[in-house]
């Protein structure tokens, strides 16, 4: 298939096509090559575009071929989105693209406006993925439910929005509790200069894609 040559593995090529996806969208395409080759990157992309395949199939896949900790699940990923509907459409995203694996990730979804207790009983043992909105994030890191200082991929998804609802201070809070070695994928609709700002700080070396 297309998301072969865009050097996806076979399981999550069957994935994509479970969900009726023919053809990676423009910023698939664009985006699966770099995120496989762990570089950094800045992606323009409106809802619609597909954008949400475009970082969860990557990110499989570097979970998927990262060191495994049998004994404990370390954070592997977290990503970040505006909102509760978000977090939980994004988690789904990932689980549905994750089927056919030989091993499935464990995804939570850390939201606001909920009770934090089932959170932290669904962080016992740890997660490989965590989808979350940023306040609520960081309250489970006080916890010390989620342990940031090791996640190796962060996603910024909605970058513009995330900013617009505020969540600037608590970005600026987690991003000083992961560790400096990591991947870094933001995506956004718009990129007026607080959001560049943002990208700039963020991302190291990034390559730019539009879908
Ligand atoms: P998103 O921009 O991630 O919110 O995706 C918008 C919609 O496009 C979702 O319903 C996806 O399931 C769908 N979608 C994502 N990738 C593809 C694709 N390659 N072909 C067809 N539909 C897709």
């Amino acid at each position: 298939s297309d998301y072969a040559a865009l050097g996806l593995r076979p399981e999550l090529q069957r994935a994509a096509a479970d969900l009726g996806y023919t053809a990676p969208t423009p910023i698939q395409a664009a985006a699966i090559p770099v995120a496989l080759q762990g570089r950094d990157l800045r992606g323009m992309a409106q809802t619609g575009s597909g954008k949400t395949a475009a970082f969860a199939l990557p990110l499989l896949q570097r979970w998927h071929e990262g060191p495994r900790h049998r004994s404990r699940r370390a954070l592997h990923s977290l990503v970040l989105v505006p909102t509760r509907e978000l977090a939980t459409q994004v988690a789904e995203h990932i689980a549905q693209l994750a089927v056919h694996l030989p091993e499935r990730p464990k995804v939570v979804r850390a939201i606001g406006g909920v009770s934090i207790n089932p959170q932290l009983m669904a962080l016992r043992g740890g997660a490989d993925i965590v989808v979350g909105t940023p306040g609520r994030v960081l309250d489970l890191a006080d916890h010390n439910a989620l342990r940031l200082q090791e996640c190796a991929l962060l996603v910024l998804d909605e970058a513009d929005r995330l900013l617009d609802l505020g969540f600037a201070d608590e970005l600026d809070q987690i991003l000083d509790a992961l560790p400096a070695q990591r991947q870094n994928l933001l995506f956004s609709a718009t990129f007026a200069p607080r959001t560049a700002q943002l990208a700039d700080a963020l991302l190291k070396d990034p390559v730019a894609v539009q879908g």
